[in-house]
């Protein structure tokens, strides 16, 4: 007989889950709170502009594709790699730097800054390559049932690379490049994990291998809320039904085993298994009451930055502004040391902008331009009032304005802004934390949350804050660790 599944939260995690789930037969329904699908990759259409809330662009490639034939669909969108990859700028400096694939190119920005940079990229990236052929397939892409298993798939690590386990991204990359520039822009990945070189493992350099070597990132034709559009409709096709509006808040158990679960309007939701897209350990806490992910606990563990982010529509065109920049200040160590903590450190802003309109132009009006900007901030543990979030986006489009020469503010026609106040509201993220718990050492592999519940069996996770971790080719590896579980358990 088919099982009945539940899943709560339409993110990537949850459509994809959703779609192996299908596509194996069980019978699949989703609950999501909001009024439509895509969690973090959602989408504002506002005074004529379309923006993508969340992710701007996506790496390794191949995942999206193996989901696809893993059920046996075609990728439900189009994608194009995106070369430069991003320009990187300091505050006050003339040169804008284009982090070309090709090392070539790429070593000639660091002219005078970098001696033999190529040879050293080079030999950094081979380290990378390394790193990421031992780790993808023995801890990434793994299922661990104790943490016994975790460390005997641990040892299977080439034991050379042990180093760089025990130092972090800063300490690592100073051993390849002596520039700040150099040391600054390449580090620069380690925010895509919503942390900093100071306080990320080495062993994420890995991420640089498939930013320059191995795939390179990715843009959706048509921007990325595509993705969910395509998600959507394979899932209606395979007769999956969505409730929007729908936030669990309650569950009710019997014996060992989940029951129901109860929405904000009182419906009990009831199946056979229960899939968490939510984020797995606040879930754990806020719904299943559990002490290890209490509000105490939860506050204790590591958070990815909190996030700002601001959705700009002006009526004018930015032709000399690239498609995914980074725009740096002068002080990349004592910001590192603060922006988690500080609130002020959003006065001197460090922050990335994509012109969205540049890739589809369908975004924006004509001579129009839809803008995106990512602010890491402090999140609600240490700043809890946003009262001035306007001051500081002022203050960021005064700065944008101030290095492509162009004053934007006279042109705004659409402005929406989300801080850490409205991420949490709206997706649920722990304390406005934008990318969910961070990769620490002890919150990866078995010490993450795990993908299963430690008391109900009909309970599962999936998503950003289990395994293996953040970003959307993690979520979509999510999926497939989290159906694997499922099967093994209950087939
Ligand atoms: C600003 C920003 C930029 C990013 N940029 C990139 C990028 O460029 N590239 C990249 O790869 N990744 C990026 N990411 C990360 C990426 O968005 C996430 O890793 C990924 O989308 C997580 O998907 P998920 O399914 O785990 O969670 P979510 O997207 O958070 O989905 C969870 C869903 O569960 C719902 N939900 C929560 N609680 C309940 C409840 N109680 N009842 C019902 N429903 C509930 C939520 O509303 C949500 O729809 C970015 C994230 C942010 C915030």
């Amino acid at each position: 007989m088919k099982q009945n599944v539940l899943i709560v939260g339409a993110g990537i995690g949850g459509l994809a889950t959703a779609l192996r789930l299908a596509k194996k037969n069980y019978n699949v329904e989703i609950v999501e709170k909001n009024s439509q699908a895509g969690g973090r990759v959602n989408r504002i259409c506002k005074d004529g502009f379309t923006f993508d809330t969340g992710p701007s662009f996506f790496s390794m490639s191949y995942e999206f594709e193996k989901f696809a034939r893993d059920c046996g669909i075609q990728l439900p969108f189009r994608y194009h790699a995106v070369d430069p990859l991003y320009t990187v700028n300091f505050r006050n400096h003339p040169q804008t730097y284009q982090l070309y694939r090709d090392i070539t190119k790429l070593a000639a920005q660091f002219e005078g800054i970098e001696p033999d940079f190529a040879a050293k990229m080079e030999r950094y990236l081979d380290k990378s390559r390394e790193i990421f052929d031992s780790t993808i397939d023995i801890v990434v892409r793994q299922n661990f049932d104790s943490l016994r298993d975790y460390f005997s798939k641990l040892m299977k690590v080439n034991p050379a690379l042990l180093p760089v386990l025990f130092t972090n991204f800063w300490n690592h990359i100073s051993r390849y490049f002596s520039s700040e520039e150099a040391r600054q822009i390449i580090s620069l990945v380690s925010f895509f994990l919503g942390r900093t070189p100071f306080n990320t493992s080495a062993v994420y350099s890995l991420l640089s291998y498939t930013e320059f070597r191995h795939d390179g990132y990715f843009n959706v034709e048509g921007g990325m809320y595509k993705i969910v559009e395509g998600f959507v409709n394979e899932l209606r096709e395979a007769g999956v039904k969505i409730t929007y509006n729908t936030e669990i808040i309650h569950a009710t158990q019997k014996g060992n085993r989940l029951l129901t679960l109860t929405d904000q309007n009182g419906v009990s939701h009831s199946a056979d298994l229960f899939v968490i897209n939510a984020d797995a350990a606040a879930f754990r806490g806020k719904i299943f009451k559990r002490r290890a992910f209490n509000e105490r606990h939860l506050d204790r563990m590591g958070w990815t930055m909190g996030v700002m982010t601001l959705y700009i529509g002006i009526n004018c065109k930015l032709p000399q502004v690239h498609l995914h920049n980074y725009y740096l200040g002068n002080n990349f160590r004592e910001y590192a040391g603060k922006v988690f903590r500080r609130p002020q450190t959003s006065e001197t802003p460090y922050y990335y902008v994509n012109v969205i309109s540049r890739h589809n132009p369908n975004c924006a009006p004509e001579n129009a331009e839809a803008l995106f900007f990512v602010v890491p901030v402090p999140d609600l543990r240490f700043k809890p009032c946003w009262d001035d979030r306007d001051r500081i986006a002022d203050n960021i489009l005064a700065d944008f304005s101030t290095r492509i020469g162009q004053d934007i503010r006279p042109h705004i026609v659409s402005s929406t802004i989300y801080t850490p106040l409205d991420w949490e509201s709206r997706f649920n993220l722990y304390r406005g934390s934008g990318l969910g718990l961070a990769h620490d050492m002890l919150q990866v592999g078995a010490f993450r949350p795990r993908n299963y519940d430690e008391v109900f069996p009909n309970v599962f996770y999936v998503g950003a804050s289990t395994v293996p971790g953040t970003g959307l080719p993690m979520t979509i590896i999510s999926s497939k660790l989290t159906t694997e579980r499922i099967e093994k358990k209950h087939l």
